[in-house]
């Protein structure tokens, strides 16, 4: 097993997790990226930007969220013992409001006079809108015209929060397009703007910083399981987008050798191009949105096009410390298609009575055939990153017949 310093890089000064990571941008941008940083490692230490974050994460967002011991999936599955980390019952329903709430209120401390991004499944933009009315900065969310269509609840979360959403028309119409049009944006105005980025991913020191405002879920459970179970967890399952809810239950066990990890990606459709978004499984190395990590790309360098039945997965890049993660082979990464992720969907909301995002779906899928494989004494934590009533209506128009729900 390696050291700490190789396990959990910073990352170095030039924000590289071994070859992947940077900063892969137009040279205007490095200054407004060293002020960010500048700013992040100032307020990072400072006690009162802590102590106001801790405070929020308590008694705004409900933290810590609780693990529940799911022992009827588990006996569903016959096997390993699942555990669910509950961010689906923090405000907003997901884990973002962990990271968002970071950023708003360290633009906030630098002056910034609006918060802009992108959002895929609309979970980022309604966190980063509550963020943005919660500490009085102005919001815009550009988001693909697909997304808009399909998760509409979000859509209208966001503007009765007083955010604007700029519809994104361009290419396939979803996150990727969405990601270059906020950059866009906030190239033009990079002074009275900040870029909140909704993931583990962009130039450093985002992957860094929302990593480190994610870190708190992992830390919480560590801790938490402890108390529940006298052992750390066996195994610990998450699924990947850009990778921040993974990352944040992963950071707290890097060290751990005994606890494996599992990031889990979706397969989609099929593994043929634009029918999936298994980025670890399927992408070699390349430059996306200013780092390098494996993406999905064509022999160009153009990203290819990528589909999943969530939203919040369809991203043909993955955060730069999961490519480092793979490399070193710290975690597995691994895939489950719409499906079995829908079938998950399902099982959830009826052995458990809990509706899962169709995100955190692939977790519980991948989890539900690792149970089935270990014995009744292994233990599996799945972070279940966020609940399913964004989804609801998607799911059973396209597949509620095959459930009995119309
Ligand atoms: C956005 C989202 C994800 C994917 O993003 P990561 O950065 O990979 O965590 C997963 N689950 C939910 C509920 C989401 O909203």
């Amino acid at each position: 097993m390696q050291s700490n310093s190789n396990l959990q890089p910073t990352p170095d000064n030039d924000g590289f997790f071994g070859t992947y990571g940077g900063r892969y941008v137009p040279e205007p941008l490095i200054a407004v990226l060293d002020e960010i940083s500048r700013a992040y490692q100032t307020y990072k230490n400072d006690d009162a930007f802590k102590r106001e974050l801790a405070d929020l994460y308590k008694h705004y967002v409900g933290r810590p969220s609780p693990i529940f011991h799911a022992r009827r999936l588990t006996g569903h599955c016959g096997g390993a013992q699942i555990f669910l980390k509950r961010e689906d019952l923090n405000h907003t329903g997901a884990h973002k409001i962990n990271h968002c709430l970071g950023e708003a209120l360290l633009a906030k401390r630098m002056g910034k006079k609006k918060i802009i991004a992108e959002t895929g499944a609309g979970q980022h933009g309604v966190a980063l809108a509550t963020a943005a009315a919660l500490v009085g900065l102005e919001c815009d969310i550009y988001m693909g015209e697909v997304d808009i269509e399909k998760e509409h609840p979000n859509v209208v979360r966001m503007g009765i929060l007083g955010a604007r959403v700029v519809p994104v028309a361009a290419g396939q119409r979803t996150l990727k397009e969405a990601v270059d049009a906020a950059l866009m944006a906030y190239v033009q105005d990079p002074i009275t703007q900040f870029y909140g980025i909704g993931s583990v991913v962009g130039p450093h020191p985002f992957p860094m910083m929302v990593r480190d405002f994610q870190q708190v879920v992992g830390e919480e459970a560590r801790e938490q399981f402890l108390d529940m179970t006298g052992r750390l967890p066996d195994n610990l399952i998450a699924c990947v987008g850009g990778g921040s809810n993974a990352i944040g239950l992963f950071t707290a066990f890097l060290d751990d050798e005994n606890v494996a990890m599992f990031g889990v990606e979706p397969a989609g459709l099929s593994f043929k191009v634009g029918e999936h978004a298994a980025t670890l499984t399927m992408g070699t190395p390349g430059v996306i949105h200013g780092f390098r990590c494996h993406l999905l790309q064509d022999e160009d360098g153009e990203p290819l096009p990528v589909y999943s039945c969530a939203s919040g997965l369809d991203y043909p890049g993955v955060g730069p410390q999961h490519s480092f993660l793979k490399e070193i082979g710290r975690v597995t990464y691994e895939t489950i298609n719409d499906k079995e992720a829908i079938d998950a969907f399902f099982a959830l909301s009826r052995i458990e009575g809990i509706i899962p995002a169709l995100e955190s779906s692939h977790a519980v899928a991948f989890a539900m055939k690792v149970a089935a494989l270990l014995e009744s004494d292994k233990t599996i934590l799945v972070n279940l990153s966020g609940r399913g009533d964004k989804d609801i209506d998607h799911v059973v128009r396209v597949y509620g017949h095959l459930y009995g729900v119309e």
